[in-house]
C-alpha cells in the first residue's frame, strides 16, 4: 500500500489519512492511493461511512507544486472526484488547517466536511492565472451562496473556517481531537440520505443574466486585463444555468484555455522565480545561520525609519539611531504616523501598533550588543567609512554590518573594517516598510553565514530578498539606467513624456519612467548624472533631463517636473513649458522630430532592460534569470502577467529581441546599443534565459 495516503477501520469507520508532507500536495501517488482506498471502503460491507482527513496543519494545499510541468500520471484529480460522487457510503472530510484549491475540492466531493477552529480554506488558483479545474466552480456556488463564491474564487481569498460554517461550507467545528470528532460526526450521519453538492441547484436567488451581466462588469474592472476572473465567472454563470456535467465541461475548457494562456505561464513563472531566490549554488540549506534578536539600523530618515518598522513588525527589537535627538524624533514621528495611517484604515490594531512601537528604541549613540546593525545614512563613502569604521570597534564578534547602500562599492565599505566577512549589503526599496524586494548584495569575501542569515532575516521581514553580486546599481537600478537612458533618447527624438509613459502604462508598467521620475524627485537622478559624465565617459547621456532641473522643476515635490501638478493632488498634468523646454533642446542638438510608435518605445526601454540583465546574468552578478525577473516584479512595477524582463523576452523570441536591437543599432544614439554577448548565444542557439 503507498505511503502517500494510509487506510484503517475503525468502528465501522474507514479513515484515509493523507501523508504528502509538507502540505498533503496532491500529487500523483496521493490521488492514486485515495482512490484505491475509496474503492476498498465502498466495497467492505463492514464500513459504513469515510473519513478522508489530513493533518492538523494542512488537510491539503492542493497541486503538487512539485509536479508542475512534470508528467501526471492517472487517476486525475476528477477522476477520483467522480469515484467520490460514485459512493453509497457518506464521506467526511476532516479539515485541519489549510485546505486549498485542489485540496478544496476533494473536500467539496465530500458529502459533509467539518473542520478545527482556525482552518482556512480557499480556492487561490486565479492567483496563478487559472481557474479550479476540479469542479471547484461548480460545487462552490452550490454551497455558498453565489455572490460570495464568485468572490471567492476570483480573488483567491481565503475564508476562515468560522465564516465557512456560516456560509454553509462547513458542517461543524470540532473542539478537541479532529479525528475523534470525525468520527463521531461520521457515525451520525450513518443512515442518512446522502448529499452531493453535485445534485444542489446554485444558491442564486432572481434572474441569473441580470446578476451576471453586473458581476461580470465588476470584475471585469478589477481584474486588469487578466481573463482567469472572467473566466471564473463563466463557469459560475454556467453553474447556475446549466446541468453539472454540463458546467463542469465549460469548466474543463476553461482550465485548458487559461494554462496555455501567456498570463498563467508567467504568474506560474513568478511563483517558482520566488521559491527559487534564497537557492544559491555555493551556499548550500544547512549552512550555519547566526542568532538575530536585536538589530540596530543607523541613520533615522527615509530609509531607516522604514527598515526599522520592518523589524518591528517581525517582533524583533531594534534600536533607530541618528546623529542627534532631533533627527531620531523626526524619525520616529515618522513611523507613529505610518502606523497611524494603517490603523485609521482598520488595517492593524491599535494595541498591535502600540506593541511594535514598543519594541523601536531610539540613541544618538551606537549600541554595541546588535546581532545587526544596518547602516542607513546618507549616500557618502566618507560617512559610510567612517560608521563602518566604528562599528568595526565597538560591535560584538559575529555581529552582521550592513549597509543600505544604493550606489557605493559594498567590498570598498567592507575595506573600512577588520570583519569585512561580516559585511554585506541589504538594499531595500522605498517606501522600505512596503517593498517587497531586497537585494542581498554580497561582497567579495561576505561569509557564507552571513549570507545565508540575511537571507533569512529577509523572509522573516516578509521580504523577497535576491543576491546581487557586487557591481554598479547592483540588479535593479543598473538596469534602470539602461531603461532611463533610452526614455530620454526617446524624447530627444520627438516623443513626449506623457506618450511614453502612456505606452508603458499600456504594456502594463505600474507607472511610466517620467510619472516615476516626478515621483522620486529629479533632483536625485541629476546628482547621478553629474557624477556619471565625470565617471562615465563611455556612456552617453541626453540632457534633456537636466534642462528640466535647471528651471528648478525637481517632481511632484515642487509641483513641477517633467508634468504640472496642481496642490494636493498628483496627478500628471501635462505642461505646454515643458514642450517648450524640449523644442529649444532639439533645436540646439539638431535634431528633427519625428513620430515614434507605441511599439517602438516598449520595444526600446524594454529590450534596453533585457540587453543589460543578459551581462548581468553572464557576468554573474545575478544567480539566474528568474532573479532578475523577481527583482522587477517586486521592486520595479513591473506587471506580473508578463512575468518579469527576462521572462518577457524569452516569450517574445531571443532571436526577435536581438534582431530589433540590431534595428536600434542603426538608430539614433545607436552606439549605445550592443548585444550582450549571452543574448547573441543564446538567439544563435534558439535558448531561452529561463529554461
Ligand atoms: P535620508 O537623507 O532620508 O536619511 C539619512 C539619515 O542619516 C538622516 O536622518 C541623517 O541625519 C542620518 N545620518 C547621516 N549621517 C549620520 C551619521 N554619521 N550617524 C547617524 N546618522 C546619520 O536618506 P535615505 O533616503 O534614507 O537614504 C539612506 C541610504 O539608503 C542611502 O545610502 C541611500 O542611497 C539608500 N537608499 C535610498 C533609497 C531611497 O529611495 N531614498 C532607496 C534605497 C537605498
Amino acid at each position: 500500500m503507498s505511503e502517500a495516503a494510509q487506510y484503517a477501520v475503525r468502528d465501522g469507520i474507514a479513515v484515509i489519512t493523507l501523508n504528502n508532507p509538507p502540505v498533503n500536495g496532491l500529487g500523483n501517488e496521493l490521488r492514486a492511493a485515495v482512490m484505491q482506498h475509496l474503492k476498498k471502503a465502498e466495497a467492505d460491507a463492514a464500513v459504513k461511512a469515510v473519513v478522508i482527513i489530513g493533518n492538523t496543519r494542512f488537510f491539503s494545499g492542493g497541486a503538487d507544486i512539485r509536479e508542475f510541468g512534470a508528467t501526471r500520471l492517472p487517476p486525475d484529480l476528477p477522476e477520483v472526484n467522480a469515484q467520490q460522487d460514485a459512493m453509497q457510503k457518506p464521506l467526511v472530510a476532516a479539515i485541519g488547517g489549510f485546505a486549498l484549491g485542489g485540496g478544496l475540492e476533494l473536500a467539496l466531493a465530500c458529502h459533509y466536511r467539518i473542520a478545527l477552529p482556525r482552518s482556512q480554506v480557499g480556492l487561490p488558483e486565479v492567483k496563478l492565472g487559472i481557474l479550479p479545474g476540479s469542479g471547484g466552480t461548480q460545487r462552490l456556488p452550490r454551497i455558498v451562496p453565489m455572490a460570495e463564491a464568485v468572490r471567492l474564487m476570483t480573488t483567491g481569498a481565503m475564508l476562515p473556517v468560522e465564516k465557512a460554517k456560516e456560509l454553509g461550507l462547513i458542517d461543524e467545528i470540532v473542539q478537541g481531537d479532529l479525528l475523534e470528532g470525525a468520527l463521531a460526526f461520521a457515525k451520525s450521519v450513518v443512515g442518512k440520505p446522502l448529499r452531493r453538492i453535485r445534485d444542489q441547484k446554485a444558491k442564486l436567488d432572481g434572474d441569473p443574466k441580470a446578476f451576471f451581466a453586473q458581476v461580470r462588469e465588476q470584475v471585469a474592472k478589477e481584474s486588469k486585463g487578466y481573463p482567469a476572473p472572467l473566466e471564473i465567472v463563466a463557469c459560475a454563470e454556467a453553474a447556475a444555468t446549466l446541468p453539472f456535467d454540463e458546467g463542469r465541461k465549460q469548466e474543463r475548457v476553461g482550465f485548458e484555455r487559461l494554462m496555455k494562456g501567456p498570463e498563467s505561464k508567467a504568474l506560474r513563472h513568478m511563483f517558482f522565480a520566488e521559491r527559487q531566490t534564497s537557492k544559491i549554488p555555493d551556499v548550500p540549506d544547512d549552512t550555519p545561520v547566526r542568532e538575530v534578536k536585536k538589530a540596530a539600523v543607523i541613520g533615522a530618515g527615509t530609509m531607516g525609519g522604514g527598515i526599522a518598522m520592518n523589524f518591528a513588525n517581525a517582533g524583533i527589537p531594534v534600536t533607530l539611531i541618528d546623529m542627534n535627538q532631533a533627527a531620531v524624533d523626526k524619525g520616529l514621528a515618522t513611523i507613529r504616523k505610518n502606523y497611524a495611517a494603517t490603523v485609521s484604515k482598520g488595517r492593524l490594531k491599535q494595541e498591535d501598533m502600540d506593541k511594535r512601537l514598543g519594541l523601536i528604541k531610539s540613541s544618538i549613540e551606537l549600541p554595541p550588543d546588535a546581532d545587526i546593525y544596518i547602516e542607513a545614512v546618507f549616500e557618502r563613502m566618507d560617512v559610510k567609512k567612517d560608521i563602518f569604521g566604528k562599528l568595526d570597534k565597538l560591535a560584538k564578534p559575529g555581529a552582521i554590518l550592513a549597509t543600505n547602500t544604493s550606489t557605493l562599492d559594498v567590498d570598498a565599505i567592507a575595506a573600512s573594517t577588520k570583519r569585512p566577512q561580516d559585511v554585506i549589503g541589504t538594499h531595500f526599496f522605498s517606501p522600505a516598510n512596503v517593498m517587497r524586494l531586497l537585494e542581498v548584495v554580497r561582497g567579495k569575501q561576505t561569509d557564507k553565514s552571513v549570507l545565508a542569515t540575511t537571507m533569512k532575516l529577509g523572509k522573516a521581514l516578509k521580504k523577497v530578498p535576491v543576491v546581487s553580486g557586487v557591481c554598479d546599481g547592483f540588479i535593479g537600478n543598473r538596469m534602470l539606467e539602461k531603461y532611463g537612458q533610452q526614455s530620454l533618447f526617446l524624447l530627444d527624438e520627438g516623443a513626449s513624456p506623457q506618450q511614453v509613459d502612456a505606452a508603458l502604462a499600456k504594456f502594463g508598467m505600474a507607472m511610466g519612467p517620467f510619472t516615476m521620475y516626478d515621483m522620486a524627485g529629479n533632483d536625485i537622478g541629476w546628482e547621478i548624472r553629474k557624477r556619471r559624465y565625470q565617471e562615465r565617459p563611455d556612456f552617453a547621456y541626453s540632457r534633456i533631463a537636466d534642462r528640466i532641473c535647471e528651471q528648478g522643476r525637481f517632481g511632484q515635490k515642487t509641483g513641477r517636473g517633467f508634468y504640472k501638478y496642481e496642490a494636493g493632488n498628483r496627478k500628471p498634468i501635462p505642461d505646454p513649458e515643458v514642450d517648450r523646454i524640449f523644442d529649444a533642446y532639439r533645436s540646439e542638438i539638431k535634431i528633427a522630430r519625428r513620430s515614434i510608435s507605441d511599439e517602438e518605445i516598449v520595444e526600446r526601454l524594454i529590450y534596453a532592460l533585457v540587453n543589460e540583465g543578459a551581462r548581468i546574468l553572464e557576468e554573474g552578478i545575478a544567480l539566474r534569470a528568474s532573479d532578475i525577473d523577481m527583482v522587477y516584479l517586486t521592486g520595479y512595477g513591473f506587471p506580473p502577467y508578463r512575468g518579469g524582463p527576462m521572462f518577457y523576452a524569452d516569450t517574445v523570441g531571443l532571436d526577435k529581441v536581438l534582431s530589433a536591437i540590431q534595428g536600434f543599432q542603426k538608430g539614433y544614439q545607436g552606439a549605445q546599443w550592443k548585444p550582450a554577448p549571452l543574448l547573441v548565444k543564446l538567439a544563435k542557439e534558439g535558448r531561452k534565459f529561463n529554461e
